[in-house]
């Protein structure tokens, strides 16, 4: 099959390229480079069954596929509060473009939605069928609202247009090829152990997250892809942890003389969070197989060498 991954030079989107890849299909990637980069992919330039096109999707493109995945969208707090409206307009403008795309050439997409969709969520933990909790006009709405946009569009498509939609929405994600300085909880913690310096616990480290890693994300959302569950489906890990006993972790395992820094909780932190991953156990046949210490074992040796790689550049 000819597979479009938007969002492919990213985190999640450069691991969906590498299994689609590696499942023999022609690959092409598109990405703006916003927060994704060419060395999460360069490892298949010159493979003839890849393309990468340098395309910011609020513009509109042609292309013939089968399949769409649809990832394109800054994830970490940091990267979407950059430019908040650009954020919008990448949701909302973007998708619309992306979803014109597949009802032209009659391909099935793949919207990367969010657990973000449930907010601050007063259900615990969270099914599909729970509407809830989002502020509209917080710092963070301009991702959480974009994606709940996106969401209707798709299945605004899907009812008006007979588009063939998957919509899953993720859960907090890590593995190899995230930013150092990306922000988020466990690139923070890991980048911050390895260094040697405080690990930053926002508020008093009494939230929840459940983290899935990136491996067992991407076999959810083939499958999602592949099967007939139009969705939202939920895909992460069940298992809930506080932001302190992550903390704990990292520190045990990479570096237990680091110490902890408390500092403020920004606005509208979601205070627990955990899938309730019984739609994707049913209808999809998945669920997470990875534990956590596996997971940051993985992505500790990713972060290592390029910490090794950066200091070798700045002695030169
Ligand atoms: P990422 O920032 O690594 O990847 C996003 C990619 O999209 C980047 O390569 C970026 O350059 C590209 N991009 C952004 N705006 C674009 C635009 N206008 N045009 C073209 N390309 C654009 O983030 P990620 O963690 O890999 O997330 C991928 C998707 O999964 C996102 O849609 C995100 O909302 C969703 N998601 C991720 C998580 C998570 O924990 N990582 C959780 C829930 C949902
Ligand atoms: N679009 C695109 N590529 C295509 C087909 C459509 O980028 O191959 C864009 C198109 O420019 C439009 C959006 O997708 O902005 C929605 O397309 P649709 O056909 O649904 O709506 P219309 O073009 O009629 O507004
Ligand atoms: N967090 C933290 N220290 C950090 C980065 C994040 O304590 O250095 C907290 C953050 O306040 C939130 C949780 O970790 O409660 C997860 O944050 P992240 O940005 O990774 O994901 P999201 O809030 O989008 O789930």
């Amino acid at each position: 099959m000819r597979i479009l991954v938007t969002g492919g030079a990213g985190f999640i989107g450069s691991h969906i390229v590498d299994r689609l890849m590696q499942a023999g299909h022609d690959v092409i990637c598109l990405d703006n480079f916003f927060t994704g980069h060419k060395r999460n992919i360069q490892h298949w330039f010159g493979n003839p069954n890849f393309e990468l096109i340098r395309h910011d999707i609020t513009e509109p493109i042609r292309l013939e596929v089968d399949q769409i995945y649809h990832l394109a969208c800054p994830a970490s707090p940091v990267h979407y509060q950059y430019n908040p409206v650009k954020t919008i307009k990448t949701n909302v403008m973007g998708t619309l473009n992306m979803l014109g795309l597949a009802k032209r050439i009659k391909a099935r997409f793949l919207l990367a939605s969010t657990s973000e969709v449930y907010g601050d969520p007063e259900v615990h933990p969270q099914p599909e069928d729970y509407r809830g909790n989002v502020n509209t006009i917080g710092i963070r709405s301009c991702y959480d609202e974009g994606k709940r946009v996106a969401e209707t569009l798709a299945f605004d498509y899907h009812r008006q247009n007979g588009v063939d939609i998957r919509v899953a929405r993720i859960f907090n994600t890590y593995g190899p090829r995230m930013l150092e300085n990306d922000g988020r909880v466990v690139s923070n913690f890991v980048g911050q152990a390895l260094r040697g310096i405080p690990l930053t616990v926002y508020g008093d480290g009494s939230q929840t997250r459940s983290f899935c890693f990136v491996d067992d994300l991407v076999e959810g959302l083939i499958r999602l892809m592949n099967g007939d569950c139009i969705g939202p489906v939920n895909l992460g890990n069940p298992g809930e942890y506080t932001i302190l006993q992550l903390a704990q972790t990292v520190q045990q395992m990479v570096n237990p003389g680091a110490e902890l820094q408390y500092e403020p909780l920004p606005q509208d932190d979601p205070k627990r969070r955990q899938p309730d991953i019984t739609r994707a156990q049913t209808h999809l046949g998945w669920q997470p197989t990875v534990p956590l210490e596996v997971g940051l074992t993985k992505m500790v040796e990713d972060f290592k060498q390029r910490l090794q790689i950066e200091q070798r550049l700045s002695l030169e």
